[in-house]
């Protein structure tokens, strides 16, 4: 498993666990014809997903559509249970660029099956991640711009101020749930502009102030 690395002090750290967000901004929702939620959806990566800047993403055999889904990631920095949100950014490490790369094909039949989406998000190479920039440096996490080239031309195009949910109301919901144990990563949802990619793509995600991921598909 590959460790998260730290851009300012080149801390490698190993999260226990990656959790995800769906629809947590409202044209993404629309987009993708989903109800907005009242709560947050979550969701598991397996750590084993994940991949640094410039390493390649593979499209499994099995899928016939793979999507890109950017995404701002939040990075916890000390272990917590039951963190209520006014003490939430305490908690917080920094944050990254991250991708939710999802075998849409796989994730449709999940959905229309009742199934759990395990495996359409959960395949090696799935989980790409930029180095965490230290909270210190990101003053405000909810006015981000978010933005998402494929082959040089922009698809992802959004803020962070359109999440649905606040970064503090999401830890405060998680850590009712599982304890939140550091260096676990939070992909907070993607914006609209999702998309297909193919073998011989290049992605670029880029979140103002966070930090840059550029991979291949292969
Ligand atoms: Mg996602």
């Amino acid at each position: 498993m590959k460790p998260l690395r730290v851009k300012e002090t080149g801390e490698k750290i190993y999260p226990t666990k990656i959790i995800c967000l769906a629809r947590t901004y409202r044209k993404h929702a629309e987009e993708m014809n989903s109800e907005v939620p009242s709560e947050p959806i979550l969701f598991l990566k397996p750590p084993s997903a994940i991949i640094h800047s410039s390493e390649k993403i593979v499209i499994p055999e099995i899928s016939k559509k793979v999507h890109y889904e950017g995404e701002l990631a939040v990075i916890i920095g000390k272990n917590g249970k039951n963190i209520p949100k006014e003490e939430a950014h305490s908690y917080i490490l920094g944050y990254s660029a991250f991708l939710d790369i999802t075998a849409r094909d796989l994730q449709s039949y999940a959905k229309s099956k009742g199934y759990p989406w395990s495996i359409s998000k959960g395949f090696d190479t799935f989980a790409p991640v930029s180095p965490v920039t230290k909270k210190e440096y990101v003053d405000d996490p909810h006015n981000l711009s978010i933005k998402l080239w494929v082959n040089d031309q922009i698809r992802q195009n959004s803020n962070t101020k359109y999440m649905i949910f606040t970064i503090y109301e999401i830890i405060e919901y998680i850590s009712r749930i599982m304890t939140l144990e550091k260096g676990d990563v939070i992909a907070t949802g993607t914006p609209e502009g999702v998309g297909e990619i193919k073998r011989g793509d290049r992605i670029v995600l880029e979140i103002e102030k966070v930090g840059k991921l550029e991979n291949y598909v292969v």
